[in-house]
């Protein structure tokens, strides 16, 4: 396994992580300050601060990025709801593009309204059947623009209003469906978040490959979680097998950062750069 111990050369920071305590430059100030050279932005919060400014401050500050949160909610009511959401995945591919990301991460989405509380029906194969012809149109224009598209799958409790792809054995079946050539134009994100209960884990990372391993994202499970969007742990104060999953990652090829992503009501509430420092010594010590 890779040395994680003395530097922070294969750390990333998801800037979800920060999103309450800064704007998306002093994130990126405060990374580049640390010596943090990799980043993952949101797209809100690349919005919030202007396209063209983000991909500026990271070119003249060094930073790349480890992927772009995120494409995706693909299913919808309608033919007019459809077409929305792929219009949305272009752009998000493009603004990718311009901000020079190795992938843009997908949360597939699955039943039309339900993350405002209001499902509009309850058909979730209607829903990932939306979910693979979305992404097929929008791995096609990906492709034209060689932008890898990563399947993120989310952890089961969030199937009905997230993404209904919820296992990696899953995203990999829509892998090996939409990419037989193994072109690595589409692959995974494996959050450890979602996937560390997940029995048949360690062999869907070997199944995927160096090839299909776009990213990889860290926190930790709090046995006592109480919000299941954002009460998500520090590495080392939960369950998580993290050194475990690592060595799962690397067997496979995987060589790319581990982004940190914390949404988290309690870390949001810590001065920035505390979090910070916590995050690079639990990368040094626990991951
Ligand atoms: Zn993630």
């Amino acid at each position: 396994m890779r040395d994680f111990s003395s530097d922070v050369a294969h750390l990333s920071i998801n800037s979800a992580t920060l999103r309450k305590q800064l704007g998306l430059p002093e994130i990126l100030e405060a990374c580049a300050r640390r010596g943090i050279r990799t980043v993952c932005p949101w797209r809100d919060q690349v919005a919030a601060a202007g396209l063209a400014r983000i991909a500026r401050q990271l070119k003249d500050a060094g930073l790349g990025l480890s992927g772009y949160c995120r494409g995706g909610f693909f299913p919808a009511v309608d033919a007019a709801g459809l077409a929305r959401a792929l219009d949305d995945n272009r752009r998000a591919v493009d603004e990718a593009k311009q901000l020079a990301a190795p992938c843009l991460v997908l949360v597939v989405g699955s039943l039309p309204g339900a993350l405002g509380g209001q499902p509009t029906h309850n058909d979730i194969s209607l829903a990932r059947a939306q979910v693979l012809a979305g992404i097929a149109a929008t791995l096609e224009y990906a492709r034209s623009v060689a932008m890898p598209l990563a399947i993120e799958p989310l952890h089961p409790m969030q199937a009905a209003d997230r993404a209904c792809v919820n296992t990696l054995e899953h995203a990999l079946d829509l892998c090996d469906a939409l990419d037989q050539d193994r072109t690595g134009a589409l692959g995974v994100a494996v959050d450890v978040y979602h996937t560390w209960w997940d029995p048949k884990l360690e062999s869907q990372i070997a199944r995927a490959g160096r090839d299909r391993l776009l990213a990889y994202h860290v926190c930790d499970w709090l046995l006592e979680t109480r919000d299941l969007v954002n009460d998500r742990g520090m590495m080392g104060d939960g369950i998580i097998e993290l050194k475990k999953i690592r060595q799962w990652l690397e067997a496979a090829g995987y060589a790319g950062p581990a982004e940190v992503e914390i949404f988290s009501e309690r870390w949001w509430q810590r001065p920035a750069e505390d979090v910070l420092e916590l995050c690079v010594a639990r990368y040094q010590t626990v991951l």
